[in-house]
C-alpha cells in the first residue's frame, strides 16, 4: 500500500464537534465561536489527538464538551494555569484555552498577567460577553459603568471597563487581537493566526449574551476594524489601544518574543501519583 492510500483524510470543521448538544441558549454569540474554533482547527490540519482544550467556569467554558478533541473543564478562573501546566507537560500538543470575561478577568485576572509576561506557546480565547452569564446576570470586569439590569448593580457599576487589550499589552502579550463571534469569517482568520502565532496569542473574542445583555444584539452595527496596525511596536500599540472604542477588529499588536518553556518539568509515572492517594 502506498503512502497516500495510508494518509488520514482531511478533517472537516464538523469532525471537531462533539455528540453533545450546547445547551447555551439560542442565538448566543458562543455557537458562532465554537464553529470558528473548529474551522481554525480544520485549516490547520490538526489532528483531533494532537489539540487539547482547557477551560474554566461560565457559559463559554462548556465548550470543551462541544468539541471532539482532548478537553478539560477545569476550576473557575484557573483555566490558564491548567493550560500552562499541560503545555508544560506535552509541549507536542496545540494547546488553547478558552473562557469568558468574569472567568478570566476576574477570578482568573492574576494568571491572565502572568500568561501574557511568562509567554508559552498557547492560544486564550476570551469570549466577552460584559456579563456572568452562567449565574443569571451579575456584571463583569467588562461591564459597562452604567449597565443596570444586574440584580446585583441597580445603579449600575459606576467602575470604567476593565481593558483586556491594554492589560495584555503592558504585561508583555506577544500577540493581541479582537474578533466579534457575529464575523464568523475573520474570526476564523483570528484564530489560525493565533494558534500558528509561537507565543501567547490572546484573543478577546466579542460574544453576545442574548439573555442577560440582549443590547449586545446591536454589535453588529458598531463594530469595526482598527483604523491603524497592526504594529510590532507596543508603544504604538498602546497608542492605537488608547483610543479604541472597544468595537475595534482585528490583530493589533504581534511580536516575535522568547517562548517560555520550563527547563526541567518532572516526569511522574501516572502510578506514582495514585500510590501516593493509597489510604
Ligand atoms: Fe449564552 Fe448568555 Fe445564554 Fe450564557 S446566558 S448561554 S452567555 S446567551
Ligand atoms: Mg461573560
Amino acid at each position: 500500500m502506498d503512502a497516500l492510500a495510508c494518509a488520514a483524510p482531511a478533517l472537516r470543521a464538523k469532525d471537531y464537534k462533539s455528540d453533545i448538544r450546547p445547551v447555551w441558549c439560542p442565538g448566543c454569540g458562543h455557537f458562532a465561536a465554537l464553529a470558528a474554533l473548529t474551522k481554525a482547527a480544520a485549516r490547520l490540519k490538526l489532528r483531533k489527538e494532537d489539540l487539547a482544550v482547557v477551560s474554566g467556569i461560565g457559559c463559554s467554558s462548556r465548550l470543551p464538551a462541544y468539541l471532539d478533541a482532548y478537553g478539560f473543564h477545569g476550576v473557575h478562573g484557573r483555566a490558564l494555569a491548567v493550560g500552562a501546566g499541560l503545555k508544560a507537560a506535552r509541549p507536542d500538543l496545540t494547546v488553547v484555552v478558552a473562557g469568558g470575561d468574569g472567568d478570566g478577568f476576574s477570578i482568573g485576572g492574576n494568571h491572565f498577567l502572568h500568561a501574557c509576561r511568562r509567554n508559552m506557546d498557547m492560544t486564550y480565547i476570551v469570549m466577552d460577553n460584559e456579563v456572568y452569564g452562567m449565574t443569571k446576570g451579575q456584571a463583569s470586569p467588562t461591564t459597562r459603568p452604567d449597565w443596570t439590569r444586574g440584580k446585583l448593580t441597580p445603579h449600575g457599576t459606576g467602575m470604567p471597563q476593565l481593558q483586556p487589550a491594554a492589560i495584555a499589552l503592558a504585561a508583555g502579550a506577544s500577540f493581541i487581537a479582537r474578533g466579534f463571534s457575529g464575523d464568523p469569517t475573520a474570526v476564523t482568520e483570528l484564530l489560525v493566526d493565533a494558534i500558528e502565532h509561537p507565543g501567547f496569542a490572546f484573543v478577546q473574542m466579542l460574544s453576545p449574551c442574548q439573555t442577560f445583555q440582549p443590547e449586545e444584539k446591536e454589535w453588529k452595527a458598531m463594530v469595526h476594524p482598527w483604523p491603524e496596525g497592526p504594529t510590532d511596536d507596543p508603544a504604538e500599540a498602546a497608542r492605537l489601544i488608547q483610543q479604541d472604542d472597544g468595537m475595534a477588529l482585528g490583530l493589533i499588536f504581534q511580536r516575535r518574543l522568547p517562548v517560555w518553556y520550563p527547563q526541567s518539568v518532572p516526569r511522574t509515572k501516572l502510578g506514582d501519583i495514585e500510590a501516593e492517594f493509597v489510604v
